[in-house]
């Protein structure tokens, strides 16, 4: 063995090592809280946004694309040589695995040790005291009967009238100001420093069914402006929630919808009220079609249109890769500690129910 490849393999040996190391620390939740998301991760997020926060584009995308184009670059090259090596092709081919193999580890280290720690915190539902217990049908039904009148409400609250659908004037970069105020109000999620911009790659995230994502490498969350606007306010708290240290997609989900309501703002209050009333309707619908369909009819005309609108604009992108792309996303959750993968977004239903029951609007559910 050359002393090349030797080197390679004890880094190899080193880097997963301190991956045991990480998923070691992991099983103990309260440590991961105190230590990491509470102490750890606030400093390096402080850090990462001051650099990348005054930017008015997003570092991050661009620094994926250079990036995406280095790896195809470097397969490449990888490939060539495999084919032009006349002698050591074994050797060679394996020195190019394991440099491609420390790469990927080191990335992932990194990942981890910027924001993927957060997977492992202690459950929101243990810090704020809510019942997130799986939701029975009668406590979706009392849950989409809330929701139903707070949607209808917040609607009439734009429009004054139940027919027309509303259409809201105000810029992207307005609408980030405004959720930024729901974290200054916010108690449990105030975090310092906040850097939420257009993603670059809008086109490409159409199709891949993406309304936004947080980059972990640059601590920016990107959203995507191209989906109906009324559900921009939900997404950009959401991706918001990711940059507090809140890693989990179900949790980010109950976090965007108290915190758009903590704007006070009337578009970000029906933005909360309808994305929480869509997802609960489909979870509700798993269990009942007919009552999905009771509680969709019983929305105001012009709430009805925006879903209509919502459901057009997605299914305009589906497309054949879509399908691969989620499964490789699924499996990224599953493996950071989001047992249901896709579905953990759905989850978020089970923090609503605990919300509202410990608000006494939900019956506690009986033994
Ligand atoms: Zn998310």
């Amino acid at each position: 063995m050359n002393k090349q490849l030797r080197k390679k393999l004890y880094l190899l040996l080193v880097l997963i090592f301190v991956i045991f190391l990480f998923r070691f620390f992991a099983n103990w939740p309260s440590f991961i809280e105190n230590v990491y998301a509470n102490g750890i991760y606030k400093l390096i997020s402080i850090l990462q946004r001051s650099i990348t926060g005054w930017l008015p584009f997003s570092l991050g995308d661009v620094v994926y694309a250079v990036v995406i184009l280095l790896i195809l670059l470097g397969i490449f090259q990888y490939i060539r040589g495999i084919v032009k090596a006349k002698e050591n092709r074994g050797s060679f081919a394996l020195n190019g695995l394991l440099k491609g193999t420390i790469i990927f580890l080191c990335a992932y280290l990194v990942f981890q040790f910027c924001w993927g720690l957060n997977y492992f915190r202690q459950p929101l539902s243990e810090r704020l005291m809510l019942n997130s217990e799986r939701a029975d049908k009668e406590q979706l039904m009392r849950l989409a009967a809330i929701l139903t009148q707070r949607v209808n409400t917040a609607h009439l609250e734009l429009t004054n009238d139940s027919l027309v659908q509303y259409r809201n004037p105000i810029h992207s970069d307005s609408l980030y100001k405004i959720a930024s105020v729901g974290y200054d109000k916010s108690v449990d999620f105030n975090f310092k420093i906040r850097s939420t911009k257009t993603s670059l790659y809008k086109l490409l995230m159409n199709y891949g069914g993406i309304g936004g994502y947080y980059n972990p490498f640059s601590g920016e969350s990107q959203v995507n402006t191209d989906p109906p606007k009324f559900s921009l306010p939900f997404t950009i708290c959401h991706e918001m929630a990711h940059q507090s240290g809140i890693s989990a997609e179900e949790e980010a989900n109950f976090v965007g919808y108290i915190t758009a309501l903590n704007t006070q703002d009337k578009f970000f209050k029906y933005s909360a009220e309808l994305e929480a009333f869509m997802y609960t309707v489909s979870e509700l619908g798993r269990m009942d079609t007919l009552a999905r369909k009771h509680y969709y009819l019983s929305l105001n005309r012009g709430v009805k249109a925006d879903i209509k609108e919502y459901r057009q604009f997605w299914r305009k992108y589906e497309n054949a890769i879509e399908p691969y792309f989620e499964w490789y996303y699924d499996l990224f959750l599953k493996s950071n500690n989001q047992p249901k993968g896709i579905r953990s977004y759905n989850e978020f239903v089970n923090l609503l129910v605990g919300y509202y029951e410990k608000k006494g609007l939900i019956t506690v559910k009986s033994q």
